[in-house]
């Protein structure tokens, strides 16, 4: 199976996407942001930096991904394909990209770039909860979407809690980010002949359905 790739605004719903197809398709959901999330929790230099950078919805140093991505990469669970959410998010980091992909002998694969308005996503960005055991993600704002019990979650009964960057003002950063840094890449994989544009405005399910026509053809 090809691998995946997400390009998308933050609270576009590239993590719920990530989670239905690793539900389907059961390939390893690789989030830099899940990961960088866990670095955050240190009590290290390192651990203070990303900790405080996420929080301001800037983006982190560039070399601290490319360690981090060619080490998740090199796992076994890859082998037979992976989704990428959150990275490459700024062109020098889809050059190393490629680089990393070259040297693993992998292909870039699918590239999903969801579209979606911004008044979507500032409903998105205040209604979403994350379970701080497994992850998964929620939104109170959509109702196929919210936890059965609130607070709860329905995968692993752990406490859903609010992300500190999921505010209006660290959205708009976040939002200017997407613009500015991550938006230039769309080109770099529209001439690879590998980008999907995909209507995220709708439910999550349309949009799976959308993204699931086109994996379950190649
Ligand atoms: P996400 O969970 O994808 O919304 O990412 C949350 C935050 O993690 C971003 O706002 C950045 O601060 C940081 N982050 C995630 N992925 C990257 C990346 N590839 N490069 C730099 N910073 C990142």
């Amino acid at each position: 199976m090809k691998n995946i790739m997400f390009i998308a605004p933050p609270a576009a719903g590239k993590g719920t996407q990530a989670e239905m197809i690793t539900a389907k398709y059961k390939l390893p959901h690789i989030s830099t942001g899940d990961i960088l999330r866990e670095i955050a929790k240190e009590d290290s230099e390192i651990g203070n930096y990303v900790a405080e950078t996420m929080a301001s919805g800037k983006l982190v140093k560039d070399e601290i991904t490319y360690q981090l991505i060619e080490d998740r990469l090199s796992r076994e669970d890859c082998k037979n394909g992976f989704i990428i959410d959150g990275f490459p998010r700024n062109l020098d980091q889809a050059v190393e990209y490629d680089k990393i992909l070259a040297k693993l002998g992998y292909e870039v694969g699918n590239v999903f770039l969801l579209n979606i308005s911004t008044k979507t996503l500032e409903k998105r960005i205040t209604g979403r909860r994350v379970c701080e055991d497994c992850n998964a993600i929620y939104n109170i704002n959509d109702t196929a979407k919210a936890p059965q019990v609130e607070s709860v979650c329905d995968k692993c009964g752990g406490k859903l809690y609010q992300r500190k960057d999921d505010n209006l003002e660290s959205f708009q950063t976040r939002f200017a980010m997407y613009q500015e840094k991550t938006e230039p890449i769309i080109e770099h994989y529209r001439k690879q002949n590998v980008l999907h544009e995909i209507d995220s405005n709708h439910e999550f399910d349309e949009v799976f359905r959308q993204i699931d026509e086109i994996i379950s053809k190649n």
